[in-house]
């Protein structure tokens, strides 16, 4: 009888009890913009005038690529990279242009310790990558070297590829690729001495190279800036079989528009 009058109780004093709680934390933890500081209304979310600043990558675009068209210039027409000098991967897509708030995100995510901004970042994500995650076997972070791991605590490229396979339901496999060679940060660096930075930088865990045959990999990533990274990965993917190597990453470097 006592258990019975307690769950009763439990189940009177439960709902407020979480009202009261939610109501406590919303004034110790006010939700607030990641861009101004400004209080929202929703946890998770930018403030409307720090969205209007946010550029989407949404098309048109190379499909190779990904880089952004200002105009629509029709279906199958590459941009003159991927024309030039064809990635080793299929494709490469981004949610958002690396400029502003999306780089101030991209930098406090891997910088800073703020990994409450991985859901934000995540839904982007999952918006631009959507067609590319569904056909995928595999979500493959880009890996850091242990030293840097070590110094860092987390890998924010894995923060945002766990947070893919968990709302996709896909392979979450961050130990494929490995990271043998501890590099400089490439900021800074020409393109070329990007390139020669990244030789030998990756390799593929042996144990994993049966499961990589045949396979799709999403490859993800915080920011692609010249691809030196992400080529430097695909080609090791490729070379273990892997049938098919897209790129995602949340924010893309873009000069200047082509179309
Ligand atoms: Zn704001």
């Amino acid at each position: 009888m006592a258990k019975s009058s307690v769950e009763k109780m439990g189940n009177r004093v439960r709902p407020i009890g979480k009202k009261l709680l939610q109501a406590v934390a919303a004034v110790l933890f006010p939700p607030i913009c990641c861009g101004c500081g400004r209080r929202i209304d929703r946890i998770g979310t930018v403030c409307p005038q720090c969205w209007g600043k946010i550029q989407f990558l949404t098309g048109p675009y190379c499909p190779v690529m990904g880089v952004p068209f200002r105009f629509d210039v029709g279906d199958g027409f590459l941009c003159g990279e991927a024309l030039r000098e064809p990635p080793p991967f299929d494709c490469a897509r981004a949610a958002v242009l690396h400029k502003g708030l999306a780089q101030l995100m991209v930098s406090r995510l891997k910088y800073s310790r703020r990994l409450e901004l991985v859901p934000i970042m995540g839904q982007w994500l999952l918006r631009a990558g959507r067609d590319l995650l569904a056909e995928c076997d595999y979500i493959v972070p880009l890996p850091l070297h242990r030293r840097r791991f070590r110094q860092r605590g987390y890998n924010q490229s894995a923060e945002l590829a766990r947070y893919l396979a968990a709302k996709t339901g896909k392979i979450f496999a961050p130990h494929i690729l490995l990271r043998k060679k501890y590099t400089v940060p490439q900021v800074g660096l020409s393109a070329a001495e990007r390139v020669k930075n990244m030789r030998g930088v990756f390799a593929v865990e042996k144990a994993a190279r049966p499961q990589l045959l045949g396979k799709i990999v999403v490859l993800v990533d915080d920011v692609y800036t010249t691809g030196a990274t992400v080529k430097a990965a695909a080609r090791i993917l490729r070379r273990a079989g892997t049938a098919r190597i897209n790129v995602l990453t949340f924010s893309r470097v873009v000069k200047e528009m082509e179309f």
